[in-house]
């Protein structure tokens, strides 16, 4: 019979430390490639050419948008999301406080006022706690779908005609999850998705952002991409073309060569989703059967599957980290709890802004930091993250993920 004693307790681990986990992103042969081809073609492209180009066209076809911009982060996508839509000191602006905080600080550099949002049972804002945050100075509402499980978007979006709000959707955990059918991204005013290193689609490091708004999209472009691409996109009789040479006096153009493994990644992406789907089924089904575990609601919506989430019931809670510290021992080194994602409220940031943006903020108005987070709060103490992988060689590790899981579950249970 086997041996089910936990390694915790000198049991043998289910995986041993010698065991090579897979790096993200799997680099191959088809990547050395295009990244070599790139490398002899050019390493600096000043307009909307070459591989640019081609990335960014792609990219806005599958999300049925006019406009697409490269950038060379997540973060500076976003910045430049804010200020393509013309965001004023003074103008407040939705915000979860349950997210990676790179969704609300660049708010910071436009003077604006963050207004944090409480997350409901998924970790995501809803249509109901966005109303209750609404005044007179809401300019925009911003969602991220947080680890790939996609907000309400049919109720969100209705809550921002109704105000007359902008939409702006942080993608960055989301590379083509759906809602009702429709990728995340193409229904607000203005999306960005992260291509940083550990996102689903990613070149290491940048960013894009979508539009279907010709006039954020120039402003979008001043903001970071000036000269050639300004003088190039912007036309001859917009009221901003003076400004094509100097733009914004930014700089956050991406790399051809970043944006070449990008490029690569996006044709392969249906293939790896696929196996993300499958780890997510397999996890399912595994999990589904312990009472203590409550499993995410992912009605209406196609999630990405960044990562595979599940949490326990509040009586668990504090054990926690007894269980993830049980399943590293077992050599799920991958098993995490969350900790720099969390609600956002709480970073010295957002609770004294006067002190590194003093032109914008002062001790007078805070933002509201000290209302009450209950969702957020509870969700990011409940939470446990299971990683996802992407190719058919990855079904060896994934079995002995959910060996490990059931070890530790089991007898956490009895
Ligand atoms: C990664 C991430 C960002 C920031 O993107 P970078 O490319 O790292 O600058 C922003 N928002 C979310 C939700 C992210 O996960």
């Amino acid at each position: 019979m086997k041996d089910n004693t936990l390694a915790v307790n000198g049991g043998q681990p289910v995986i041993a430390s010698s065991y090579k986990h897979p790096q993200w992103p799997v680099i191959d042969n088809e990547y050395e490639q295009v990244v070599v081809a790139q490398l002899y073609n050019s390493v600096s492209i000043y307009n909307r050419s070459g591989i640019i180009e081609e990335f960014e066209d792609k990219f806005a076809k599958l999300h049925d948008k006019k406009y697409a911009l490269l950038c060379n982060s997540g973060t500076n996508a976003l910045w430049t999301m804010y200020v393509s839509a013309g965001l004023m000191p003074g103008d407040e602006v939705i915000c979860p406080t349950y997210t990676f905080f790179a969704t609300n600080t660049p708010l910071l550099s436009c003077g604006v006022k963050p207004v944090f949002c409480d997350a409901n049972e998924s970790g995501n804002i809803s249509a109901s706690e966005i109303e209750k945050k609404i005044t007179k100075k809401t300019k925009a509402i911003v969602v991220t779908h947080m680890w790939g499980y996609v907000c309400d978007m049919d109720a969100i979006k209705s809550v921002a005609d109704e105000h007359g709000l902008l939409l702006f959707e942080d993608c960055s955990h989301a590379h083509f999850a759906k809602w009702n059918g429709q990728y995340v991204g193409s229904f607000g005013d203005a999306a960005v998705w992260s291509l940083q290193g550990q996102k689903n689609i990613t070149g290491g490091e940048g960013g894009i952002y979508l539009t279907n708004n010709e006039d954020m999209y120039v402003r979008a472009n001043l903001h970071g991409h000036y000269n050639k691409r300004c003088k190039d996109e912007i036309p001859e009789n917009h009221e901003l073309r003076e400004f094509a040479v100097t733009g914004m006096g930014l700089k956050m153009r991406s790399h051809p060569l970043a944006v070449s493994i990008a490029n690569k990644m996006l044709e392969k992406h249906p293939e790896y989703q696929e196996m993300r789907n499958y780890c997510a089924e397999k996890y399912e089904e595994l999990l589904s059967s312990y009472d203590f575990i409550e499993m995410q609601n992912t009605e209406n919506m196609q999630p990405s599957w960044y990562a595979y989430i599940f949490k326990l019931r509040p009586e668990y809670i504090t054990k926690r980290e007894e269980i993830v510290g049980m399943l590293h021992s077992e050599g799920l080194i991958e098993v995490d709890i969350p900790g720099s994602t969390g609600p956002n409220h709480q970073l010295p940031l957002f609770k004294k802004p006067w002190v590194l943006f003093p032109q914008f903020y002062t001790e007078d108005e805070p933002f509201n930091v000290n209302d009450d987070y209950p969702g957020a709060q509870q969700f990011y103490e409940s939470i446990i993250k299971l990683p996802t992988w992407t190719r058919a060689e990855h079904k060896e590790i994934l079995g002995k993920y959910l060996e490990g899981l059931k070890k530790v579950l089991d007898y956490v249970k009895s």
